[in-house]
């Protein structure tokens, strides 16, 4: 017997800290079955190649440290004289991670302009890892080819690369953390703004704001189902509100897993013309893991920041790798050149210890200046092997150009198979549209209950239990941990599984166990129903 009083005590915490608790409970599950925790979504697959690479180009630069100094372990620094011909003579023509190692220097000399002998060198230092970072922001080369990815993978056909400054740092966490601290240090959000989020949302999203006093106005995305999971205009409307200063989204959405489809993007493009002042923050994390994803940076550039991690795609969450992405023509840089002369004072002052001109730095220059509280600017940015990581992740989608990335769509293929193992067994309907990245899926306990059995017995199981009680005692008896979904701002009764990081038949496993203890509590309804 789980006590009301506990669960109401657990829906207070967040989404993350109750899937802690559970996995407690599920972890010695009274029927001893397996345990399954479908809560989190680190994915259980990797990407080879990037890794490989990695380690290889790491065998190059000590080879050529070795070449300056060579006593013991003892090696000295890199000589980029000439670099390019030793590149090349020490890969082998035969080895598959070799040829990859070249085709990125003939790719970028190729398709990005990049000159062979500094990228090569950059690559070289950068893995060694002997300097700071410099500069501090992203390094040059690496910058270009970042760029190149994002667009290919994010941007539909919109030709923004050459006009985006990124900032790699340590994951879509770091990413979300150091964006909300510049917009707050230079007075872009104040305490009492409000702000949009389309719910329901990745908790810390709406953690955040409410930590920091912002005000939220919630935007449903997720809503219903009735409108494809997509905003309403009605909705929309909303943001033409101006005292709605920023907009924050998740797309395709966690834990709704959906896109915002072509029309959805040109009514928020709509939106944007009535309010030129509106700060966009959108994670698309999740692109890739839908058919011919188009970003909202690609609809409204000016206004928005773009927020990437490689995390889920590559399998890489333990690395921290993420990216920032902000146009040069951009509504940021002309708000600050708004703000109340005292602040923009203060700001001058604060900035002035990293530049001689304090009040041109842009802003994705300051929130890489805030990220180390401005005096550690020097030291500041990402450390170069990690970029260099995200350099390789990203040549081994751009180095294919035009051909089929089987590596992307073997992940799509993965989480499409889990979907449909969940949902199939559940006898719940598909979404096969292009919309639907099956990264997770929401299932909404009543409905299922009312599916499953009748109205009458969906509506006892909300009046007589917490909405907790049924995710607790899934863990406790059948040793399967989800995620409920009233943290991220779904409606009460709904769960979060995630598709990312149990095995495929699993899936099966875990739509049994909760029909089977959907029916424990049917047979409970029924034996009240008859007492009666
Ligand atoms: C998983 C996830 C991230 C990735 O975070 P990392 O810090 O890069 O691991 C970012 N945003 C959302 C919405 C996520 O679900």
């Amino acid at each position: 017997m789980i006590k009301k009083s506990y669960e109401r005590e657990l829906e207070k915490l967040g989404a993350f800290e109750i899937s802690f608790d559970m996995l407690k409970l599920s972890e010695k599950n009274e029927k001893h079955l397996k345990f399954l925790n479908a809560g989190r979504g680190n994915p259980n697959w990797i990407n080879s190649l990037g890794r490989l690479a990695f380690a290889r180009l790491m065998e190059f630069g000590v080879a050529e440290s070795k070449r300056t100094l060579d006593k013991g372990d003892l090696a000295g620094y890199v000589d980029s004289k000439e670099i390019a011909e030793r590149y090349n003579a020490f890969l082998n023509h035969g080895d598959e991670v070799d040829v990859f190692l070249k085709k990125i220097v003939e790719y970028s000399a190729e398709h990005l302009g990049l000159d062979k002998e500094a990228l090569i060198t950059e690559l070289t230092n950068g893995i060694i890892g002997n300097n700071y970072p410099v500069p501090s922001r992203c390094l040059e080369n690496t910058e270009h080819i970042i760029n190149a990815f994002l667009q290919s993978i994010l941007y539909g056909k919109a030709d923004l690369r050459k006009e985006t400054k990124v900032f790699p740092v340590e994951g879509g966490t770091a990413a979300i953390v150091y964006i909300f601290d510049a917009l707050k240090h230079n007075g872009l959000l104040n305490e009492g703004d409000r702000i949009a989020i389309n719910t329901p949302v990745f908790t810390p999203y709406i953690q955040i704001p409410r930590l920091s006093n912002f005000d939220l106005a919630e935007i449903n995305l997720l809503a219903t189902e009735e409108n494809d999971w997509q905003i309403p205009d009605s909705e929309f409307e909303k943001l033409l509100d101006p005292s709605i200063k920023a907009f924050f989204l998740v797309n395709p959405s966690n834990p709704g897993s959906r896109s915002l489809t072509d029309e959805t993007l040109e009514q928020l493009r709509k939106v944007v013309k009535k309010r030129p002042d509106l700060i966009i923050i959108t994670d698309d994390v999740y692109g890739t893991f839908v058919n011919n994803f188009r970003t909202v940076y690609s609809v409204c550039p000016r206004n928005t920041i773009l927020v990437y991690s490689y995390s889920k795609l590559y399998g890489v969450t333990g690395w921290r790798l993420g990216v920032i992405a902000i146009n040069e023509d951009n509504v940021f840089d002309e708000l600050i050149k708004k703000v109340p002369d005292k602040k923009k004072k203060e700001l001058e002052s604060d900035y002035s210890i990293v530049t001689l001109n304090p009040s041109e730095m842009s802003f994705i220059d300051r929130i890489c200046a805030d990220s180390r509280s401005i005096g550690l600017y020097h030291t500041a940015g990402l450390s170069t092997p990690q970029q260099i990581m995200m350099v390789l992740l990203s040549m081994t989608h751009l180095v294919l150009e035009n051909e089929k990335d089987q590596y992307i769509e073997g992940c799509k293929e993965i989480v499409a198979m889990r979907y449909h193992n969940l949902m199939s067994t559940l006898g719940l309907p598909e979404d096969n549209s292009d919309c639907n990245a099956k990264y997770y899926s929401l299932l909404d306990i009543y409905q299922l209950a009312e599916k499953s059995y009748d109205k009458d017995f969906a509506t006892w199981l909300r009046n007589h239990f917490e909405e907790i009680d049924f995710l607790l005692h899934l863990a406790k008896e059948d040793g399967v941990v989800l995620m409920e979904g009233v943290g991220f701002g779904a409606t009460p009764g709904t769960v979060r599984v995630s598709e990312a990081n149990l095995a495929d038949n699993d899936y099966k496993k875990i739509a049994n166990r909760i029909l089977s203890l959907l029916k424990e509590y049917h047979e409970k309804y029924a034996k009240e129903k008859k007492d009666k």
